[in-house]
């Protein structure tokens, strides 16, 4: 899957001390391979990978400490501008009922839908009102009658006989008495665009002048699904589209095309057959969930902010030279409580799960007890640890309000540390990036 590629992409990357532009390439060239299996537009493909790399060799990663997750990070806001940054709500402006058409072709998931709409405006406190207008495909009316039966919505006593644009005059005027503020209107599909069904939505759109015309698409149909939006807009004019299926579409090139392709948002995204299956898009979300990604990219958001680079990387020449000494040790773990409490961090790390941190018994007030047996000492004693004897010992002890035995458990701990540091340079720099921001 794409997320799968993307990944593959991405550890490669990371993996990486130092980015060169051979190094970009390569990868630009998997993320367009990953992009266009995916069913992502060729000409949305081009400009994506084109805007990433451009950006991948500027200064923001070239000179970061972390190349690797920023490129991770240019992709993810790529990805979010793509689909369009915010989320875009309906358009319910104008006089009382607004009136909202759901147009698209047979089986794309209209009348499915409508139901889910009504009852997603009815729990943000409106009163919606559905009007089955599909005369022609036998059993929509019923279809739709049972939906809101189920919901509790009222709904128009639609003839199949009846003309579709009467039928949807009628049923604003019912909907005023009833006092209903929107009026969902559910149209007929064909299998194929033809002229005589967008004669049909025109002449409805001319008399009923809807604040919000929306595009329903099947999101498993990929590149079919922007054809079919750009097709209604030119004929039409839409204000948004709707995906539908998209808890089977493993591919995501429809969501990820269409913005881009026709410029109208995707307003909402059906993800089941039940009635509540419905949610606003999100692209900031929709874009995390294509790279799998869990919130690691709020995580390294909040490392950025909290670890000044130039910290890390006087951090490191410290560590290089085995000068790491406890008070750089304590502003590490400053460092750390800064970020929040450590199991919130480490929980937003994907595979990370809770029992496991049960397990790991990462506890704040260690920490703190940490710090104030460090400030306890003078500053030699920080610089030199080994002139640290048992009476000093017993001073910093008091000072701190902790027992001899924490702070030996403290030196030993240090020491420790120190004596993997100094492993870790004699066998190269490996593995020390990733104590970088800790
Ligand atoms: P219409 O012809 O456009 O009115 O389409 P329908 O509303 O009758 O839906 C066609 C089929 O798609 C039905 O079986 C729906 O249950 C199904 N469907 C609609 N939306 C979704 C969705 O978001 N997810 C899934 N899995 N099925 C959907
Ligand atoms: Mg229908």
């Amino acid at each position: 899957s794409l997320n799968e590629r993307l990944g593959s992409v991405f550890k490669s990357l990371k993996g990486r001390g130092k980015l060169t532009e051979a190094h970009i390439e390569d990868g630009m060239k998997e993320v367009r391979m990953a992009l266009l299996e995916a069913d992502v537009h060729y000409r949305v493909v081009k400009q994506f990978v084109a805007d990433v790399k451009a950006r991948s060799l500027g200064r923001e990663v070239m000179e970061s400490l972390t190349p690797g997750q920023q490129v991770v990070k240019i992709v993810y806001e790529e990805l979010t501008s793509l689909m369009g940054e915010a989320s875009v709500p309906l358009d319910l402006s104008g006089p009382k009922p607004a009136v909202i058409m759901l147009v698209g072709l047979q089986g794309a998931g209209k009348t499915t839908t409508a139901g889910k709409l009504a009852l997603y405006l009815r729990k943000a406190g409106k009163k919606p009102y559905l009007v089955p207008a599909d005369v022609y495909r036998p059993a929509a009316i019923e279809q739709l009658q049972k939906l809101a039966g189920e919901i509790g919505v009222p709904v128009y006593p639609s003839e199949s006989s009846s003309d579709p644009l009467d039928i949807c005059l009628n049923a604003r005027e019912d909907a005023r008495k009833q006092g209903c503020d929107v009026l969902l209107v559910d149209t007929a599909g064909r299998l194929h665009v033809d002229e005589t069904l967008m004669a049909e939505l025109v002449r409805i759109r001319e008399k009923m002048i809807p604040s919000d015309i929306l595009l329903v698409a099947d999101a498993m149909t990929g590149q079919d699904a922007v054809k079919m939006a750009s097709a209604f807009d030119q004929d039409l004019g839409i204000g948004g589209i709707i995906l539908t299926k998209t808890d089977g579409d493993a591919r995501g090139g429809a969501a990820l095309s269409i913005r881009s392709v026709t410029g109208r948002p995707v307003k909402f995204v059906g993800t089941g057959e039940k009635i509540s299956a419905l949610d606003l898009f999100h692209p900031d979300r929709m874009a995390s969930r294509i790279l799998g990604m869990g919130d690691t990219l709020s995580l390294i958001e909040k490392a950025q902010e909290m670890v000044d680079e130039k910290q890390a990387a006087d951090l490191e020449r410290k560590l290089r030279k085995n000068e790491f000494t406890l008070e750089d040790f304590r502003d590490q773990l400053l460092q750390v409580r800064k970020m929040g409490p450590i199991g919130d961090l480490l929980k937003m790390l994907p595979g990370v799960n809770e029992k496991a941190l049960g397990k790991m018994n990462i506890d704040e007030r260690e920490l703190v007890r940490v710090e104030a047996i460090i400030n306890s000492m003078t500053p030699e004693e920080r610089r030199r640890h080994a002139i640290i004897n048992g009476s000093r010992r017993k001073r910093i002890a008091r000072g701190s309000g902790t027992r001899v035995q924490d702070v030996n458990q403290l030196l030993k701990n240090y020491t420790q540390t120190m004596k993997m540091v100094k492993k870790l340079n004699k066998g190269g720099l490996k593995g020390m990036r990733g104590m970088r921001g800790m």
